[in-house]
């Protein structure tokens, strides 16, 4: 990528007096029709426009941020011009950034105004936030006379701090807020406006808090010397850091972190969003002193603008985000981490159809700066990148301490089947017995959400879906509702079929996770049981209080969807059940043996993280499926081989290149008809194969009815320019949505 671009207009002439009015060329944070997304704005004459200076332009009747780009050739003095709005005071994008835009957008094929909301996502946090009322003592006060003992005090604290808000004031005095307005009414106090940001602007993480906690074991010291070589030398450099789950691998990173603040640049840590735990900034306030700036879309507005100018203006040192994170204007980045590359949820579906863990190495190329991918389960895609000498790998073989890895076996159920409508094998009960036993934990997982995953009718055999998709729906006990998974439809549980109107004949069909944790009960009655589900543990704080309670022992078993397999460290913890190892495989997705690995592998991982050894149990309807016989063995190496080689072989990503192009309306003949058109206008040519039109796998989504195109290439092909050739050749009723993903993930 280049950058030759200067970031300063210089339009001065001799004598110094600006040439103003501009007219400046702005990239509007929006997703336009037209090319290129850049409208004409009026800067009047007080301001020199920069390239990268942030703005708000009016746009119909909204106001939207934008960036300028350049300068118009055209006329600044035409009437119809419309002037800016505002002009931010954060710091301008970078031409690295404004390049790394433009290139996501490229290979995205999103428009660039799309991804500019991705770096400029708040309008409100553009401008500085408004000024607060605060107090310090009056000038000129004597203390002597008529003062009591209290009022005193409160005068000798705001004495030696900066101006308090009312209730700031009352929280550190330890009075009333009626006493700090009654001592300004007094005269005691004086009002002053502070801004708020002003305690933001010295972050506390500094030099005294890098001295690591722990002395970090060789290969440990190894990796992470790596890395800060590769940060003194200040190039890009991408690591991979494969270790074993509990091998100490976040320690590594949080070294190279320390690295990152002192040489006084800013450091991202990108995490799968349900691994941003309270537990995990916890960890980090104990190493570094102070919390990271976090980043997610659980925060308040309030929140959210804090944190994003705090980041823009580069007075967070460390912010530990979601994907989205990686987009933010960081004016100062010195190193990016992505946790658990291999995560799924690092690709987002729509917007900007963007691969988060693959960016991140884009955008550390941008900025030449490391990036570390850190994970106990590669990606395929990694594992390739090292193949080629594209990526390095650090290794961390063992885990840390005597802790050992987890005892594997399989549960053949078949051959030990569960009784009638009961989903644990007689030889797992036996194992979560003899846990309770020793006063141990364990771990029941099982990807499903809800009471269970279907709900039919025993008279007329019809099965419950979802009137807007081509989903089933899933039934929740909590509210006694079924829910849809996909659109978020939700009815009350009817007491009669819908479709024969015969009475209490609907039964719930298979498990999940608050079935099950009917099931634990009424096999372990005495046993103290917690459900970790998005349903059940919906905010940081009640995630907290599970964390809380599995670590001090209130809970003999946990039940968890894929919440429970991130990121958590449950000492005493010794047993995980899986019980449906052969969730992930149905539906013939392309990565589904590979997520299989990884999902069994980290969850398996969370057990015997430290004293004695654990044990990983899982279920399957198919023992002798290659990805679980590669997991008794914990044959990693043979388990890549022969994924390597099957994808290799069908011309499958990451040996070849695939993107899908999905066509959706909601009138069902329309849509067939443009599918058609589409089809029709095929390209053709020997290195790339177009499948379709056919019924996208969710052929109806949120009331649209769904086709899909599949376009495979080899490596090397531009499968973006031979796209965007093919959609210049028809003209879609613009009712009909196209929507295109390039190299997709999620099969729907
Ligand atoms: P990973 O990220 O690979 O799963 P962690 O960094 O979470 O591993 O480390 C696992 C456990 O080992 C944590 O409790 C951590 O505090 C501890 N640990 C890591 N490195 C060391 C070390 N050098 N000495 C002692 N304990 C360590
Ligand atoms: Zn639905």
């Amino acid at each position: 990528m280049t950058s030759s671009e200067p970031d300063m207009l210089k339009f001065d002439n001799a004598d110094g007096k600006p040439l103003g009015p501009y007219r400046v060329k702005v990239m509007l944070a929006t997703a336009l029709p037209f090319e290129g997304g850049v409208l004409d704005y009026l800067l009047d004459d007080e301001n020199t426009p920069r390239i990268g200076q942030i703005v708000i332009a009016p746009l119909g009747n909204r106001s939207v941020p934008g960036v300028i780009v350049g300068l118009s050739d055209e006329d600044p003095m035409d009437k119809r011009l419309k002037p800016l709005d505002a002009i931010s005071d954060l710091p301008d994008l970078s031409a690295d950034m404004l390049d790394t835009l433009r290139w996501v957008a490229g290979w995205t094929m999103a428009p660039v105004g799309a991804v500019l909301k991705m770096v400029l996502p708040i309008k409100d946090a553009l401008l500085p936030p408004k000024g607060q009322m605060a107090w310090r003592p009056a000038p000129d006060l004597s203390l002597e006379a008529g003062i009591t003992e209290k009022r005193r005090a409160v005068l000798e604290v705001l004495q030696d701090s900066p101006p308090m808000t009312t209730s700031d004031a009352a929280l550190f005095t330890g009075v009333s807020k009626a006493m700090i307005t009654a001592m300004a009414k007094d005269g005691l106090l004086e009002a002053v406006t502070i801004n708020p940001e002003d305690q933001d602007a010295n972050p506390i993480l500094g030099k005294a808090h890098q001295t690591p906690s722990l002395t970090l074991t060789s290969a440990q010291d190894k990796a992470a010397h790596a890395v800060k070589q590769a940060l003194d030398e200040g190039c890009f450099t991408p690591f991979v850091l494969d270790g074993v789950t509990g091998s100490g691998k976040t320690e590594v990173y949080f070294e190279a972190i320390a690295h990152t603040i002192a040489q006084g640049r800013q450091a991202l840590i990108l995490l799968p969003e349900i691994a941003l735990s309270p537990a995990m900034q916890e960890r980090f306030k104990a190493r570094f002193g102070d919390f990271p700036v976090v980043w997610h879309s659980g925060l308040t507005p309030h929140q959210r603008n804090r944190a994003y100018r705090r980041i823009a203006k580069g007075q967070a040192p460390v912010v530990i985000g979601a994907r989205s994170a990686l987009f933010l204007p960081y004016p100062n980045l010195g190193l990016i981490t992505v946790d658990e590359e291999h995560d799924q949820s690092y690709k987002q579906d729509d917007h900007v159809p963007y691969q988060a863990r693959d960016m991140a190495v884009m955008r550390a190329k941008a900025e030449d700066i490391p990036v570390i991918l850190a994970t106990a389960t590669p990606s395929l895609e990694t594992e390739v990148n090292i193949d080629q000498g594209r990526y390095q790998r650090l290794e961390l073989k063992e885990r840390i301490g005597t802790a050992e890895l987890p005892d594997m076996a399989m549960i053949d159920l078949r051959r030990d089947p569960p009784p009638r409508q009961q989903w644990l094998a007689p030889q797992l009960v036996q194992e979560i017995e003899n846990v309770l036993e020793q006063g141990k934990q364990s771990l029941l997982f099982l990807n499903r959400r809800g009471y269970a995953p279907l709900t039919l009718c025993r008279t007329c055999g019809e099965r419950l879906t979802c009137r807007q998709c081509s989903a089933w729906l899933v039934a929740h006990k909590r509210d006694h509702a079924l829910h849809c998974h996909h659109c978020g439809h939700r009815t009350r549980m009817p007491q009669d079929c819908p479709s024969c109107e015969t009475e209490g004949s609907l039964v719930p069909c298979g498990p999940g996770v608050e079935r099950l944790s009917d099931e634990v009960k009424s096999l372990f009655p005495d046993a103290r049981q917690a459900v970790l589900s998005s349903d059940l543990v919906t905010t940081p704080a009640a995630l907290a209080a599970f964390t809380e309670d599995v670590l001090s022992g209130a809970v003999d078993i946990i039940i968890g969807t894929q919440m429970i397999t991130k990121g958590h460290h449950f000492p005493d913890l010794k047993l995980v059940g899986v019980v449906d190892a052969d969730l992930g495989l149905a539906g013939g997705d392309l990565r589904a043996a590979e997520t299989t690995w990884q999902v069994m592998v980290q969850v398996a991982g969370r057990a015997g993280r430290s004293g004695e050894k654990g044990k990983a149990v899982l279920q399957t309807m198919a023992p002798e499926t290659p990805v679980f016989k590669a997991l008794m063995a914990a044959d990693r190496e043979a388990f890549l081989t022969a994924e390597k080689q099957s994808r290799q072989i069908a011309g499958m990503p990451p040996y070849g290149r695939l993107a899908s192009i999905i066509l959706s309306g909601r009138d069902e003949a329309k849509l067939r008809e443009s599918g058609a058109l589409l089809g029709q206008n095929r390209p053709h040519f020997e290195d790339v194969a177009i499948l379709g039109p056919a019924p996208a796998p969710m052929a109806y989504l949120r009331g649209r009815h769904r086709i899909r195109f599949l376009i495979k290439a080899k490596r090397g092909v531009n499968v973006q320019k031979i796209i965007a050739d093919w959609l210049k050749c028809v003209t879609l009723p613009s009712s009909i949505r196209c929507q295109i993903d390039i190299d997709p993930y999620h099969f729907m």
